[in-house]
């Protein structure tokens, strides 16, 4: 899939799981730095990928990117796997508490945010025909639905179609949540 698409789907997943928790009150800076980490971690699995924009976008990024596409075993290898959620999981988690993070920063949620967006990434590449090897060291590439004809090609019409279902359903929950988003924004965003 494309970057757009994991940008959106890796949104539309924290949006779910913020609205599904009316107590969590956050700082603008959590709420900010958040966004930003599930941003980071929807793109994330892509830096096994010398052309992926996370590597375009950067000075040298290509030569970069093909030397840790090389060590991550090529695209679509460990960074889709359950290991490489755990193995993200623990590289983020050693960063954030590195890092001189400002006071008022709610860390645990700015990883799981990054960790809602990693998942997105492999659910949605699970939709394309190359499928994802979830359960590595198993050399299985898993999709859904089952039958590879069923599946998208990445870039093509399919989707295109997946990214304007994702944008109707993120206008559909979002109409249906409007009080508790509005409460969000107004209440529990401090
Ligand atoms: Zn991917």
């Amino acid at each position: 899939m494309k970057a757009r698409t994991h940008d959106l789907a890796a949104a539309t997943a924290l949006g779910i799981v913020v609205l599904a928790q009316p107590n969590r009150t956050m700082t603008l800076g959590t709420a900010l730095v958040a966004l930003l980490a599930n941003q980071v971690g929807g793109i994330a699995p892509d830096i096994d990928q010398p052309t992926a924009p996370f590597w375009r976008n950067l000075p040298i990024g290509g030569f970069v990117g093909k030397i840790i596409d090389r060590m991550l075993g090529g695209h679509r290898f460990i960074t889709h796997s359950v290991i490489g959620l755990v193995l993200f999981g623990f590289l983020v988690q050693m960063l954030l508490a590195a890092l001189p993070i400002m006071p008022g920063i709610d860390t645990g949620f700015v990883w799981l945010a990054f960790m809602i967006g990693m998942v997105s990434h492999l659910v949605m590449d699970s939709f394309t025909k190359e499928g994802v090897p979830w359960l590595l060291p198993l050399p299985i590439k898993f999709g859904f639905p089952p039958a590879k004809a069923l599946r998208v090609t990445t870039g093509t019409l399919g989707e295109g179609i997946i990214f304007a279902v994702l944008l109707l359903f993120d206008i559909g929950y979002c109409s249906m949540h409007y009080w508790e988003l509005r409460e969000l924004i107004h209440q529990r965003i401090l």
